[in-house]
């Protein structure tokens, strides 16, 4: 997708600050922190939303929270928590329409969530 930030983010078109990179996934520090680590998670293969998940996506989807536990290790979060968020669509907020997992840690969470 040529007009998609995060596929930007993928070809190397823009430059994120990567935390973590596989095969079909990257991890890189979202630009607006919401707590001390925040860190969004992402396919290399665009797919708009959680409603866009295909079958054949279940394996590549489970990669993503393969990584976000890996990124939380790495930032020390592993132990004392953190929370993973995956928005979908208007009302919970979603404003990059390529599937991204947020990886949030570093300080208390409240619940429920705004
Ligand atoms: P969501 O609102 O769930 O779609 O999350 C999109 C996230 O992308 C937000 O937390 C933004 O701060 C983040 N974001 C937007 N532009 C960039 C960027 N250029 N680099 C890193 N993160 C970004
Ligand atoms: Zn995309």
């Amino acid at each position: 997708m040529s007009d998609c930030l995060f596929c930007k983010m993928v070809s190397g078109q823009i430059k994120p600050n990567v935390v973590l990179e596989t095969g079909d996934v990257l991890a890189f520090r979202d630009i607006n922190p919401q707590a001390p680590t925040h860190v969004l998670v992402v396919p290399k293969r665009h797919i708009a939303t959680i409603n866009d998940i295909a079958a054949a996506d279940a394996e590549l989807v489970g990669k993503l929270y393969l990584a976000a536990a890996e990124v939380a290790r790495k930032e020390g979060l592993a132990e004392r928590g953190y929370r993973t968020v995956m928005n979908c669509n208007a009302e919970a907020g979603q404003t990059v329409f390529h599937l991204h997992l947020h990886v949030v840690g570093g300080r208390p969470m409240g619940w429920p969530p705004g």
